[in-house]
């Protein structure tokens, strides 16, 4: 794609943004859709945040993902917040709407997206068990309480993490199912046996040799089981889940789609996911 006099321009803000997927999948929907747009890493650390926003707005950029550390420091330095972000309190996308920063996070419709194309059905009415209490947790937790989900378990490594998480839902789901799983075997063990789903959104699967997050006892047949790990393409999980007789997937279709959504929000137009799709499985087998 040749890079014209009116060439935008759009990117990802992060630190560091080097191994991101995000600039093949957005410029190969670029491409297919003739835009005259580009989508750039744009490595920032912490304390230059503030000032990289106020120079790409005096650029002209079109639109921005932000990813790890930014997700949350962002928040403070937009101009308004749509409602799945202010009800996560952190912000992966953000438009620019004439010369105001509007923060959007897409990550738990990415997932409930993701999740509908992956299982045929939606979270509504089963009761869901979360692993993890970062920032792809606390998009995923929301979007599981969105979409009606029966009850809401969570474990994490960290409690004092996930007393925090526990506590953020329960101040904007009053009156739901909620509940923190001890950090004892029998306690996570018995949560699993009492769950439809399990989500798991610890980084626990994305290095050779990772312990897995669930013990192949716990698992059984029937079990859904959506991993947000999406390198390697089948984690222990899994390969572990499908041989105990459930069923399972791994996070691409949420990468995928939190993009896609992205995506339309800076254009207005639907991209064209199954290119997106192709050049993140491109990436990923290098
Ligand atoms: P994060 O904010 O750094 O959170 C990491 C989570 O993993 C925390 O809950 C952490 O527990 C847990 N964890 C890390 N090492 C662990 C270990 N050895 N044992 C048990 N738990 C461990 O990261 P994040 O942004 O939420 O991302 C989490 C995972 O989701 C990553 O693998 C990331 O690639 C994936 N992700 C996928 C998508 C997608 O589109 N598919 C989107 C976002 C993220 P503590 O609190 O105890 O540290």
């Amino acid at each position: 794609m040749k890079i014209t006099g009116k060439t935008r321009f759009t990117g990802i803000l992060g630190y560091p943004v080097s191994h991101s997927l995000s600039p093949a999948m957005h410029n190969a929907a670029f491409e297919a859709m003739k835009l005259d747009c580009r989508y750039l890493p744009l490595s920032v650390g912490p304390k230059d945040l503030a000032a990289a926003l106020t120079g790409l707005r005096a650029l002209g950029c079109r639109g921005l993902n932000v990813t790890i550390p930014h997700k949350r420091a962002v928040v403070s330095l937009l101009d308004g917040l749509s409602r799945e972000a202010r009800l996560i309190g952190a912000v992966n996308t953000i438009e620019f709407r004439g010369s105001r920063l509007i923060g959007h996070n897409t990550d738990g419709r990415g997932f409930a997206r993701a999740f509908g194309v992956a299982f045929g059905k939606s979270v509504k009415g089963r009761r869901v068990l979360l692993l993890g209490a970062g920032g792809a947790a606390r998009a995923v937790a929301v979007q599981v309480l969105l979409d009606g989900g029966a009850s809401l378990a969570l474990w994490n490594r960290s409690v004092p993490r996930a007393q925090a998480l526990i506590r953020h839902l329960r101040s904007v789901f009053p009156g739901r199912d909620l509940t923190r799983v001890a950090n004892r075997a029998k306690a996570l063990e018995s949560a699993v046996r009492e769950t439809d789903i399990v989500i798991n959104a610890t980084s626990l699967g994305m290095r050779a040799g990772d312990a897995t997050p669930l013990p192949r006892r716990y698992l059984r047949r029937g079990l859904w089981v959506y991993d947000l790990v999406y390198s390697p393409k089948e984690t222990r999980l899994v390969r572990e889940v499908r041989r105990a007789g459930g069923r399972a997937q791994n996070g691409l279709g949420m990468l995928l789609y939190q993009g896609a959504l992205a995506f339309e929000i800076w254009t207005g137009r639907r991209p064209d996911v199954g290119k997106m799709k192709r050049a993140l499985l491109r990436e990923l087998t290098g």
